[in-house]
């Protein structure tokens, strides 16, 4: 079936992120296991683990349903080397937080190259940060997120994502969600049904369904190839619904978390009902 959901809300604690995603009828959600905004956060407490696994098992999210989301304050492809060592200790941070909730995927950007290095030296150097990340970690495959290429974000081409995965010792422990609204940033047109088969034929072509762990769906508030990474409702932007009809209705997007991250909270629960009503 298909598993959606949205990125939910962890204040009060973490066991409180699989109630949230009920409350809204998720059948899949994504979290922060820390505050986004702080480098350091406290340890996850056993109390808390215990509370998440059970409201989790208790609302039916399966571990492969629940798609965890790193701090946007880490840049894997930092040419700065001190800078670079700081947020490889916070990327083994998140994944190990990650693994001691049970989860088994961390959702993250893959970096900026901030006009200080070339692209693929940059790549190379995400690449090295996911596989020091790997050797650091047991049980959670690093989910690269593709980006709507905004400054010197890297991960818009499909090639970026390839090339990431080919740099990658343990491919079994790699994977790729597909944000649509960056995609269609990117330049990658999901506007009519036929443009979204398109542009996932490309992303098998390139990269290979196969690495594909979850999806968020947004909308874009601006037109394809904006570079713009601004977020609208499902079905109120450029997109509009062809493209997440066409989701809804695809075999290949099966039990896998389908995450809104779409401005209005107060509406997820009616997106997720309209979504449903897509198949
Ligand atoms: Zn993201
Ligand atoms: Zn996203």
């Amino acid at each position: 079936m298909k598993r959606l959901g949205a990125h939910v809300s962890i204040a009060g604690g973490i066991e409180n992120a699989p109630l949230n995603a009920r409350a809204i009828g998720a059948t899949a959600f994504a979290l922060f296991t820390k505050n986004q905004r702080q480098w350091k956060s406290p340890p996850l407490q056993p109390a808390s683990i215990e509370a998440f696994r059970r409201n989790c098992a208790e609302g039916g999210f399966e571990m492969r349903h629940i798609l965890p989301h790193d701090s946007y304050l880490i840049n894997l492809g930092n040419p700065d080397p001190l800078k670079l060592e700081h947020s490889r200790a916070a990327f083994i941070d998140e994944m190990q937080r990650a693994a001691a909730l049970g989860l088994e995927l961390l959702n993250f950007h893959p970096g900026s190259h901030l006009n200080l290095s070339t692209p693929d030296e940059c790549l190379r150097r995400i690449a090295d940060s996911i596989n020091i990340a790997l050797d650091h970690s047991t049980g959670v495959t690093a989910v690269i997120e593709n980006t709507a290429g905004q400054g010197t974000n890297l991960g818009n081409r499909f090639e970026h994502l390839a090339a990431l995965i080919e740099m990658t010792n343990d491919k079994s422990r790699i994977g790729i969600c597909l944000d649509t609204c960056h995609l269609f940033a990117a330049g990658y047109d999901l506007a009519t049904a036929d443009a979204a088969a398109e542009t996932f034929r490309e992303f098998d072509r390139v990269v290979g369904m196969q690495y594909l762990r979850g999806m968020h769906l947004n909308d874009a508030l601006h037109p394809v190839g904006s570079r713009l990474d601004r977020h609208a409702c499902v079905g109120k932007g450029k997109i509009g619904l062809d493209a997440f009809r066409l989701i809804m209705q695809s075999p290949a997007f099966e039990e896998i978390p389908l995450i809104l991250e779409t401005p209005d909270s107060d509406g997820w629960a009616e997106e997720i009902r309209m979504l449903y009503g897509l198949q």
